[in-house]
């Protein structure tokens, strides 16, 4: 493992911790954001969020980034086939992966690209803030500036 790689793991458990008592149910219906942090967690700092807290294999996420860059190249397809359905609650999941392994900058400019066009703006936020390479595609670049893929696109100008 390389030591770009340890760095990965910057937050401490106590850190992921009170990130996830921070954010409340109302921010957080239906846990994507807390379940991305606890994903992060050994048995001992997760068992309080698990109901039952019986979960005899739990291991945490040894390979943050690559986990990361696994529902990043996913949120590209669902960019490019504008998935609406699909793409809708990955920038949540990415914005916790971002604070995990990027740092608080890396949520931050997350947390300030607009929410638009299956949130694109919000997806090459996280590329940039964990040094993950965006596609020079043309239908790419568009989206994430706010504008259709294609300036005929019945889908996006729908
Ligand atoms: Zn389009």
């Amino acid at each position: 493992m390389s030591e770009t790689q340890h760095r990965d793991h910057a937050r401490t458990q106590p850190e992921i911790v009170a990130r996830i008592e921070s954010i409340s149910d109302e921010v957080d219906p239906l846990w994507f954001r807390r379940r991305t942090l606890l994903g992060a967690l050994d048995l001992e700092h997760a068992r309080p969020f698990i109901p039952g807290a019986v979960i005899p294999d739990w291991e945490p996420v040894s390979d943050l980034r690559g986990v990361a860059k696994d529902l990043y190249l996913k949120a590209l397809g669902h960019l490019l086939g504008h998935r609406a359905d699909l793409a809708s609650l990955v920038p949540e999941r990415l914005g916790e992966y971002a604070w995990l392994i990027g740092g608080d900058d890396a949520f931050r400019a997350m947390d300030e690209a607009p929410y638009t066009r299956y949130g694109a703006p919000k997806v090459r936020a996280f590329a940039t803030g964990v040094g993950l390479i965006w596609p020079h595609d043309p239908a790419l670049e568009r989206l994430a500036a706010g504008e259709p893929c294609h300036p005929k696109c019945s889908r996006c100008l729908s």
